[in-house]
């Protein structure tokens, strides 16, 4: 009888893997088409300083599928790296990103700056560095609009390699960002090397403000960040009491669903529009927080 279990537990084991196997070959093919039927879109999260200023925008990739509906990039980014589709989705990504910058501009909509995120192996791509030139050549964007986020991991696989392409992104005038700072293994000995311009502070760090532990770990981060002139941005802030906790141990800005979430284009404009206010330096976006 165990035994008799035992096999119809690993048959139901088996057809599950083997389905979500399929599943996942069936999603690898349709990714791969993706981008060709305009199925990605890219929507955008506001980043604010603690006046409420808006200081720029988090590009994030959103999959709009056919028959699934919005497919998380949670799911399909690690396909994506996988399966090497990353490299041409990547592209996509700063392509549309810096174009939807420049067509803002154009319009008079002069939001900051906007961070698009890399993923390891599109860092890795050999070109890199070069197509990023030639996108910002090719737009009037200054390059400094421009920020791309790389997290812990992704620098540390080859600390040596990925400085040297740190530094030669960093003169191009891009800006860098460590994203998801502290989940993973900085080494502080590289970090003190690093062209870095602002240090994400992880999420889970900011949903454990509410504890004593959370608020020494965020207050260790934002007094390295200080010391080294990087700037700090706290992710996922969702109540006005991480707010409070992160504006005491003085960090720098902040992004959330607190202040916004991320955002189609059109979603975007109409909140841009709700909250822009004219200066005689231009306009800029501010809000209550
Ligand atoms: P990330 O770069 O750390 O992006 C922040 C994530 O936190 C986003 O999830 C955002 O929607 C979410 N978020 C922002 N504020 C809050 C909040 O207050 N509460 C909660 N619970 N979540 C919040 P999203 O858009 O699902 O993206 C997930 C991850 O997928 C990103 O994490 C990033 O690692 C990756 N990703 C997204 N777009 C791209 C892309 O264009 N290229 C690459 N390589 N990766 C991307
Ligand atoms: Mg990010
Ligand atoms: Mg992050
Ligand atoms: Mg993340």
């Amino acid at each position: 009888r165990a035994k008799a279990e035992g096999r119809s537990t690993f048959r139901f084991f088996t057809a599950q893997m083997q389905q979500r196997s399929a599943l996942r070959l069936k999603l690898e093919a349709e990714l791969r088409r993706a981008l060709d039927r305009k199925e990605l879109q890219l929507y955008y999260q506001p980043q604010c300083d603690m006046h409420g200023r808006l200081i720029g925008l988090e590009a994030l990739l959103r999959w709009q599928h056919p028959e699934l509906g919005m497919v998380s990039p949670a799911e399909f980014i690690p396909l994506a790296e996988e399966s090497g589709l990353i490299v041409p989705i990547g592209m996509w990504v700063l392509e549309e990103a810096i174009a939807q910058m420049q067509s803002w501009r154009e319009r008079d909509l002069r939001v900051p700056s906007v961070a698009v995120n890399l993923s390891a192996l599109q860092f890795r791509q050999p070109l890199l560095v070069e197509q990023v030139a030639r996108l910002l050549h090719e737009s009037a964007l200054p390059p400094e609009c421009l920020e791309l986020e790389l997290t812990e991991s992704v620098v540390l696989e080859d600390p040596d390699d990925a400085l040297g392409l740190m530094e030669r992104l960093h003169q191009l005038g891009v800006r860098l960002a460590i994203d998801d700072f502290g989940t993973g293994y900085s080494s502080l000995n590289y970090l003190r090397r690093f062209p870095v311009d602002r240090l994400k502070i992880d999420r889970s760090f900011v949903q454990d403000l509410e504890q004593g532990r959370g608020i020494a770990i965020v207050r260790a981060i934002v007094s390295l960040a200080h010391s080294l002139g990087f700037v700090t941005i706290a992710e996922g802030v969702e109540t006005p009491e991480q707010l409070a906790q992160l504006r005491k141990l003085r960090c720098d800005q902040v992004q959330g669903f607190l202040f916004a979430r991320p955002m189609s284009v059109p979603q975007l404009e109409a909140w841009l529009l709700r909250h822009r206010s004219v200066g005689p330096d231009g306009d800029s976006w501010t809000f209550e927080i």
